[in-house]
């Protein structure tokens, strides 16, 4: 009687596989759609013969039809290598898909979840950062596509609920680990597990002071759908993400620590636009939604080196 018919785009990439999985675990018909970018079909593979679930390979630029009752708008690359490769499409999924995920949850009168990011923050002057900080955001450098693609994103959820009603939930996601991620996905924690366990060089961009809080994705995951099943009047937008604070040296160190590995650290040329720090401050998450990250660094790099140890070795 409760299963719901939910729509998760980006549904094959490393979070939203997470996101079906559990879904379907909780009892509801899920149907993932994704163009496969990024995402893989072995991130849903085990879920293929479940009835209730279903894949469609769309493109979220694409009018997209599908009855549903939720919809968690995932499509979007989010590593910095793949979001810089075709920026002009990096821009237009978060803004024509968030147009079109909006225009579909309108006409099914569905709730809406849009994975924004702690990139609408920048490069922050204030640290921590709350909900109510609106973010120092360069406008025209590499990292534009995606910063403001995604900040678009948010003013068109809050302009779609203000003017037609539409049921709106906006979760800023802060850096997420975990099992699924590629391994030439470019970001700092799979690149330096995968170099560590290849016995490469560990590649720290710029001195490695920057700083970043790392979630493990089961924690992430279960923030998302707490979220998504929030009373009516709270829209977000809501900080999801694991206050702890690491420079990437120690990030670096632990790695190399947890694998045994014997790769020696290099450094390289900083990223334009590359945060200097980021954390969230999760006080809103833990007082709307009763939720707080439970798995800490070590135990989730635990599981996430296990997981490319058997890929990759
Ligand atoms: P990912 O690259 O693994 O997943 C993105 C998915 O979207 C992929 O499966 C990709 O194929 C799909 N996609 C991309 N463009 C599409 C399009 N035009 N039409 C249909 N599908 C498309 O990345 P992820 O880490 O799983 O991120 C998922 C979402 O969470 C993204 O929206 C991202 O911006 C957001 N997010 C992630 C993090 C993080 O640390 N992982 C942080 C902040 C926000
Ligand atoms: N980084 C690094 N070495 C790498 C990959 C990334 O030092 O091989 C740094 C990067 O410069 C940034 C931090 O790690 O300061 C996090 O990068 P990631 O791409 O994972 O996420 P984002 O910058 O989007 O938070």
């Amino acid at each position: 009687m409760n299963r719901k018919r939910i729509l998760v785009t980006g549904g094959a990439g490393f979070i939203g596989s997470h996101l079906c999985e559990k879904l379907l675990e909780q009892g509801n018909d899920v149907v993932c759609m994704d163009n496969l970018f990024t995402g893989q079909k072995d991130n849903i593979r085990h879920l293929m013969e479940n009835p209730y679930f279903e894949f469609i390979r769309h493109d979220v630029l694409e009018d997209v039809y599908v009855e549903c009752d939720q919809i968690y708008n995932l499509a979007c690359p989010a590593s910095p290598i793949h979001y810089q490769y075709d920026p002009i499409k990096t821009g237009k999924t978060s803004i024509i898909g968030a147009l079109h995920t909006l225009g579909l949850a309108k006409r099914c009168h569905a709730r809406i979840l849009q994975a924004s990011t702690s990139e609408v923050y920048g490069d922050p002057e204030i640290h921590p950062q709350p909900e109510s900080y609106r973010g120092c955001v360069n406008p025209n450098g590499v990292r534009s596509c995606y910063d403001e693609g995604k900040r678009m994103a948010e003013t068109l959820f809050f302009d779609y609920h203000r003017q037609h009603g539409v049921d709106i939930k906006v979760i800023r996601i802060f850096n997420t680990y975990g099992p699924r991620m590629r391994s030439d996905d470019g970001r700092v924690v799979s690149n330096f597990i995968v170099q560590a366990l290849r016995g490469d060089d560990i590649t720290i961009y710029g001195d490695g002071k920057q700083t970043r809080s790392f979630c493990y994705v089961d924690d992430l995951v279960a923030g998302m759908i707490r979220m998504m099943n929030s009373r009516a009047d709270f829209t977000g937008p809501v900080n999801l993400g694991n206050p702890g604070e690491f420079t990437m040296l120690q990030l670096a160190k632990l790695v190399i620590e947890m694998t045994g590995s014997g790769s020696k650290l290099v450094h390289l040329q900083l990223p334009q636009d590359d945060p200097a720090q980021r954390k969230p401050v999760i006080e809103l998450a833990e007082k709307e939604l009763d939720w707080r990250p439970s798995v800490s660094l070590e135990e989730g790099l635990e599981k996430t080196i296990a997981y490319f140890k058997e890929r990759i070795c």
